[in-house]
């Protein structure tokens, strides 16, 4: 498979479309990074762990997917850290590493539908990456320390 797929960049302003007033804010990577990503990976939702600046290392949710905003015709790749900044960081440098598929995009016609399943995303998120295989990742000597 293709994983890990390192990614880097320094945070886009998304979109607007307020997630983060939905509780579950999700950090833009640069669109260079995007089309990088999606040589190797699918469109969908994924996990693995991210870093703001020389910060901790969180576990993520990823989406890569099309973006509705802009017709469908640009690619977005948006993390969610699991965690609780008391800070935005735009422009800020994020690192991520990929290292699963959880499922495809979907079609969502509620936004209670889109947050249900995005908190299911981050439960197997969470028990994916407790799993050993994955932990070594975390010390991966490309997250600043
Ligand atoms: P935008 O449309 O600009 O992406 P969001 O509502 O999705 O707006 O908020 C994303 C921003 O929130 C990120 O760029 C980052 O600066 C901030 N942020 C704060 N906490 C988190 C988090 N746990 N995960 C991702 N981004 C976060
Ligand atoms: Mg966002």
């Amino acid at each position: 498979g293709p994983y890990p797929v390192y990614l880097q960049g320094h945070v886009q302003h998304g979109f607007g479309r307020g997630s983060k007033e939905l509780g579950i804010p999700t950090a833009n990577l640069p669109e260079d990074e995007v089309h990088r990503a999606c040589k190797n990976l699918k469109t969908g939702v994924y996990f693995g762990w991210a870093q703001v600046n020389d910060g901790p290392v969180y576990d993520m949710v990823m989406s890569l997917g099309w973006n509705p905003y802009y017709k469908n015709e640009k690619l977005s790749g948006e993390v969610h850290i699991c965690h609780e900044f008391d800070h935005d960081f735009y422009g800020e440098d994020l690192r991520v590493v990929v290292l699963g598929y959880i499922r495809p995009e979907r079609d969502y016609s509620s936004v209670d539908a889109l947050i249900y399943d995005i908190n299911v995303d981050i439960t197997v998120a969470k028990n994916s990456m407790s799993r050993s295989a994955y932990q070594k990742f975390k010390l991966s000597p490309f997250f600043r320390s």
